[in-house]
Formats: structure tokens, sequence, C-alpha cells
């Protein structure tokens, strides 16, 4: 059974100093827990998080990474990058960047790639939208954005990978899904990993993101297949991260 993970997506909040003082504060509180927790810090901040962190358990990890290993890619920061700033995770294809970048199944494959092969773990994020969820379609959907996120991942790479399901209309709204609701896709991608990874898929860590809060991060993360969650809104507030993490 592999370790839960508490993936904090900052999105675009925080300065680095801000930062600092937030990690300052948050590691002195922090409770003694079995999960792995994750600062996924604006990539500006990742130097002074990891600055702040120095010498405690947590890791840090960027939200997103260019497909490319180095070269004219105005804006774009790399996987070689992060890793050199203490990076272990990245996200890659959140919702966020799927609708506002309009980055493609595809687009997030090569992201995935370039993040294993820069020696970093991407976290994938997979879901679907209210109105595909409102036809029944979910499951389908879901599975079909996996496997082509994963075009790329090798059996070798899937050592390397966390899938996070984030139903889009849970992120940021308030509205959470079931613990069933987040095991019934959680079973799904475990099966098609199996598809794609044999035996390798049962140590690929499944997260659950949108809407999770103290309340109920332990339903969820008590389900089978669920093995830790991505949290937006709640990653923001230091008493927030230490009730989630005392619950894990
Ligand atoms: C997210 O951004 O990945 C997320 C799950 O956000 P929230 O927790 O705010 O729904």
């Amino acid at each position: 059974m592999p370790t839960n993970l508490l993936a904090l997506n900052w999105k675009m909040n925080k300065t680095p100093s801000e930062a600092r003082a937030w990690v300052g504060e948050l590691t002195a509180q922090l409770p003694a827990t079995a999960a792995e927790l994750a600062i996924m810090a604006p990539a500006i901040a990742l130097p002074a998080v990891a600055a702040e962190l120095q010498g405690s358990a947590l890791a840090i990890g960027g939200q997103d990474v260019s497909a490319h290993e180095s070269g004219a890619y105005t804006g774009e920061i790399s996987a070689a990058m992060l890793r050199d700033v203490g990076a272990t995770y990245v996200i890659v294809g959140h919702s966020e960047r799927r609708t506002y970048h309009a980055e493609t199944s595809q687009v997030v494959a090569g992201k995935a790639a370039a993040t294993i092969a820069g020696g970093l773990v991407p976290i994938v994020c997979v879901g679907e939208g209210l109105d595909v969820r409102e036809k029944g379609e979910h499951v389908a959907y879901t599975l079909d954005q996996l496997r082509d996120s994963l075009a790329q991942v090798s059996l070798e790479g899937a050592h390397q990978l966390v899938i996070a399901y984030e139903p889009v209309w849970a992120i940021g709204t308030g509205k959470t899904a079931t613990a069933q609701d987040a095991e019934e896709l959680a079973a799904a991608i475990r099966e098609a990993l199996r598809g794609l990874y044999r035996d390798y898929a049962d140590d690929v860590r499944i997260l659950y993101g949108g809407s999770v809060k103290p309340g109920n991060i332990a339903e969820i993360c008590t389900q089978p297949n669920v093995n830790g969650a991505l949290v937006g809104g709640a990653s923001l507030d230091v008493a927030s991260v230490v009730g989630m993490a005392a619950a894990l």
C-alpha cells in the first residue's frame, strides 16, 4: 500500500517572502503524520520554500513544466530547472492549464514524459466537467484522458507516477465528490493502469482533488484506491493544512 501523499497546490498565490513566512509558520505547528507532504509552490517561490524547509521531510514541486528539455521557449521552465531548486514533483495537466492554456492530453503526455526524463515525478491530473458527469459519461471520459495523457510514459516510467483524479466541477467550488465518487474513479483508474503497467499499477498513488479540507480528507483518503489528496484552496491556510495532515 503506497504512503498517502498530501500535495498542496498553491496555484498563483504567495510571493517568495510570503511563502517563506508561511512555511515557517507551518513547520512550527505541523503534527507527526503518516502522509508525505509536498508543497507545489509557484516556481519563483520554490527556492524560498526549499530554504525554509531545510532539514524537514516535506517535499516541494512545480505546478507546470515544459515538454522541452531546454532552448528557445520563452517563459517556460524545464524539469531540470525545477529539479535544480530541489523539486521532487510537478503537476501536469491541471484542469486550469487545460482550460485557460488549451492544454490537450497530447500536450500533457509530452510534459509527463519530460518530467520523468528530467528525474521528477509527474502528478498527472484528469477528471470530467459537470456536463460529462451529468450525462453519466465520467468514467469513460476520465479514462480516455488518462490513457492519452500517459501515452508517452513507459512501463519503466510508471515507477515515477502519481495520478490525481480531479472532477472539474468540484475544484474550488466547495462541491466535493463523495468518498464513493472518488473511489469509483480511483478504482477505474487503477484498473486502467493495470492494463498499461501490469503490477506496477499497485504502487502508483492515485490522489483525489476537489474541495478537500480537514473535515472530509480522512473519509476520502481511506477509500481502498485513494492514496492521498491534491488540495487547492485549503492548502493556503496553515490551520487547514495542520488539520489535514493530522487526519491522515
Ligand atoms: C486543485 O486546484 O487542484 C484543487 C483541487 O482545488 P480546490 O481544493 O480548491 O478544489
